[in-house]
């Protein structure tokens, strides 16, 4: 059920166009959603998308990936164990500010005579474009075109270039380019979901410098105080121009520009090219990333921004080759569509070493932290279009392997628990209900090991990192779970919280206890097939992990044992032991401006009812089908959709995707919608502190698993396509062990072609297919 109604149709706001976002309207109303929405990111850098000159501005973001400073969590009332210190992204210095003064007046689009204005965002080229002509109050008419790009293939780099053309008289201009530091406290309201405020300044002034033999280009370095990280951040630039003009520079702690002066003639261009680097690091002092910006700094100017527009445009030309996905028939929903998939592309291009923020780098809500949205939202995507992106992010979660097993210590477990939420691989959920216990965080990594494994045939990462995991995590559960007698015998698994974290701390959530199923199976499979194939890798593992090899046993007996909530009288699965015990809530009468509930009740008052934050039952139902029948997935999808608010963004394509398969065509339609709108509508009216990448994730989900009707039990492929009526054609390739396949749907056939590889085995509608390279095979819709 969808209890919040999207707000604003985008495509009144943002005309149809397949590969642009396009505003030809400078709109105050929605100036804080577009800075999200105009946001460029590679994964490492971020920039929202906040005007050159500064103002207006809502909320100015410049972040970079993991770069965060710690803090200690107070608790009103502490307990043995409480996670002890917070992490923050840190909002870094702004480097994009360009200031331009004509007659000395300052251009502001607040108060601007705007002839004609466009900013677009331009999914193909991967920049965000501005065009627009400004009448001052003397009557001069100046152009001013600007295009900005954070580089995808030149991970430190991002670049402006700012042209202006006074089109009818001379007139004096000075662009006055800058970077600074500011610290703002960011307006919580409140609202848990956004980032904390530092009551103190979380930045402090390493190293500055202005011109040495360069007077164009400032660096500025920071370190954090409690995290001890470094920073250093520099601009360059070069201006062509006909015109005569004079140029200085200065720098403070925290604050650098150069400025132009300049005699315009009518009609002639100045044309100011920005260069702006970011280094940042956990142990090289902030000299040394000095070094590293002027490095950044060289090779930019050196080679010029045309160079860096030439390779972002063929880094997502072969981004679109791999990842897009095409319909025909509704242009506005491709339009939606690409718009999703260019948010994938933004938030983990370039994340190497680190994990994907809840929000990528387009807000800083949710601290930039890491949740399980990475591993069940994005993983699939990465796996099946980039699985070199999907493996370093295994890797990012492999090396925070020591700070997992001391959480698992701390929490009396053996093994490793992975942290609810966390950038340097330490528990930062100060909530333990709704954080800590989300102990399916450990099956849930494993879920995207396996599906990364199953879908590559990278047995040897399986072998050389995977394994390790799968230790530290089987062990986890084995030790978390107990056999109890009154349930029969059964492995039971007390005291969690599931996905649905409108119910905490229960017995037996159905979520955990599948997943940590299937966690301990596989980990009892590879580890006992790598003993018997690969006596000197297991030999390996027993030296990093002290495994003992009766450990194996308990692994496998636990999960043949575990326990399944189910209801028989009303035949379908229970979210947790007590769930259905719980009282209803009463709907009916909950006014439209309640939700989200958890801004308008206590958490007690939403834990004793029968009321679902997100998909729990559902989401099971989608990520491990095999373990319910469709009559079972009918009667749950049933009984658990009324009870879902949707209050969390993650459930919407979840939700579509179980209705396509049980046959509720229209829901999964409308639930497509309301997932793949998330951000361009504002459909949760939270789209100004960042995108939903969970959602942006599930969008594809939605459609590859949802309508395109694919599943992938342990790597084998199969295809049951739903194509909803309105579409033509849904279109979308796949990487299956390093092969490149293309399914296209239409609705009478499916065409599949292998156009890499040699040949693969798969599924259509039930019936066998073999595919051969470069033949393609039709076969009707039934
Ligand atoms: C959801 C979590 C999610 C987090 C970050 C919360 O509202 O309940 O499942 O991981 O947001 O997206």
């Amino acid at each position: 059920m969808i209890k919040q109604q999207t707000t604003n149709p985008p495509h009144y706001v943002y005309p149809v166009d397949e590969w642009k976002i396009i505003e030809n309207r400078y709109y105050p109303q929605f100036l804080a959603g577009t800075e999200t929405l105009f946001a460029l990111s590679n994964g490492y850098l971020g920039l929202r998308g906040c005007f050159e000159e500064g103002a207006p501005i809502e909320q100015d973001g410049t972040f970079v990936n993991a770069f965060y400073e710690s803090w200690p969590i107070v608790y009103g009332e502490e307990a043995y164990g409480f996670a002890k210190t917070g992490q923050t992204i840190v909002n870094v210095p702004n480097s994009k500010i360009i200031k331009l003064y004509i007659d000395d007046e300052p251009f502001s689009l607040r108060f601007a005579n705007l002839l004609n204005y466009t900013r677009t965002l331009n999914m193909k080229a991967g920049t965000l474009d501005r065009e627009l002509l400004w009448e001052t109050p003397a009557g001069k008419r100046v152009l001013i075109k600007s295009r900005r790009l954070v580089s995808l293939s030149h991970r430190h780099l991002a670049a402006i270039s700012y042209q202006v053309t006074v089109l009818n008289a001379p007139a004096p201009v000075v662009i006055s380019s800058e970077v600074m530091y500011r610290h703002d406290l960011p307006d919580t309201n409140g609202d848990p979901r956004k980032a904390r405020d530092f009551p103190e300044r979380p930045l402090h002034p390493e190293k500055h410098y202005g011109p040495t033999g360069n007077d164009q280009r400032v660096i500025l370095s920071h370190a954090t105080r409690r995290s001890r990280m470094t920073i250093a951040c520099g601009i360059d630039h070069t201006l062509e121009t006909a015109c005569s003009y004079s140029c200085t520079s200065e720098s403070t702690d925290d604050s650098g520009k150069v400025v132009y002066s300049i005699d315009a003639s009518p009609g002639e261009s100045i044309l100011l090219t920005k260069y702006m680097t970011y280094h940042t690091s956990g142990t090289a002092p902030a000299d040394e990333l000095c070094l590293r910006a002027e490095r950044t700094l060289d090779r930019a100017v050196e080679h010029g921004i045309a160079d860096l527009l030439d390779s972002q445009q063929l880094y997502l030309h072969n981004f679109w080759q791999r990842s897009d996905i095409e319909i025909g028939g509704e242009p506005t929903v491709q339009q939606d569509i690409r718009f999703n998939l260019f948010q994938l592309c933004q938030a983990t291009a370039r994340a190497e070493g680190a994990g994907v923020p809840a929000k990528g780098l387009t807000g800083q809500a949710y601290e930039g932290h890491y949740f399980w949205d990475g591993e069940i939202y994005v993983l699939p995507f990465l796996t099946y279009t980039t699985p070199r992106i999907a493996k370093n992010l295994l890797k990012f979660r492999h090396s925070k392997l020591p700070q997992a097993r001391q959480r698992a210590r701390d929490l009396d477990q053996r093994g490793a628990l992975f942290p609810w939420r966390t950038i340097n691989g330490e528990e930062a959920s100060a909530y333990y209900a709704a954080g800590t216990a989300q102990y399916h965080i450990n099956a849930d990594i494993i879920y995207a090991l396996r599906k990364y494994v199953a879908v590559t045939g990278d047995t040897e990462f399986l072998h050389e990192t995977g394994a390790e995991l799968l230790v530290e995590t089987a062990r986890m559960w084995s030790d978390l779970g107990f056999y109890s007698e009154r349930m029969g015998g059964k492995f039971c698994i007390h005291g969690v919280t599931g996905p649905d974290e409108y119910t905490t701390v229960v017995n037996n959530n159905t979520f955990t206890n599948l997943m940590a199923r299937e966690n301990l199976w596989y980990a009892s499979q590879t580890v006992a097939a790598l003993r018997e194939d690969k006596p000197e890798r297991y030999a390996v593992l027993v030296d990093k992990t002290g495994l003992d090899f009766e450990e194996v046993a308990e692994w496998q007996a636990a999960a043949d044992q575990m326990h399944v909530a189910y209801d028989t009288t009303l035949g379908i699965h229970s979210q947790d032991e007590h769930f259905l015990e719980r009282e209803p809530w009463d709907f009916s009468n909950t006014p439209a401006d309640k939700y989200p509930l958890l801004l308008h009740y206590h958490p007690l008052v939403i834990y004793r009812h029968q009321l679902i934050k997100q998909a729990d039952v559902v989401l099971t139902m989608f990520l491990l089908g095999h373990e319910f029948t469709l009559e079972q997935k009918k009667r749950n999808f049933d009984y658990y959709d009324p009870l879902t608010t949707g209050d969390s963004s993650l459930s919407a394509s979840v939700q579509s995707i179980a209705a396509s398969e049980i046959g509720y065509a229209d829901k999964a339609y409308a639930y497509f919608r309301y997932a793949a709108l998330m951000d361009l509508a504002n459909v949760r009216g939270n789209v100004q502190d960042g995108v939903h990448l969970a959602s942006i994730g599930g969008t594809w989900m939605a459609l590859v698993y949802g309508f395109g009707g694919m599943r992938d039990q342990g790597g084998h492929l199969s295809f049951s396509p739903r194509l909803p009526a309105q579409w033509e054609r849904l279109k979308f390739p796949l990487m299956i062990q390093g092969m490149s396949l293309v399914v296209d749907i239409q609705q009478e056939s499916v065409t599949y072609l292998l156009r890499r590889g040699s040949s693969v085995n798969i599924s259509h509608q039930g019936e066998e297919v073999q595919l051969t390279v470069g033949v393609p095979c039709t076969r009707p819709l039934s």
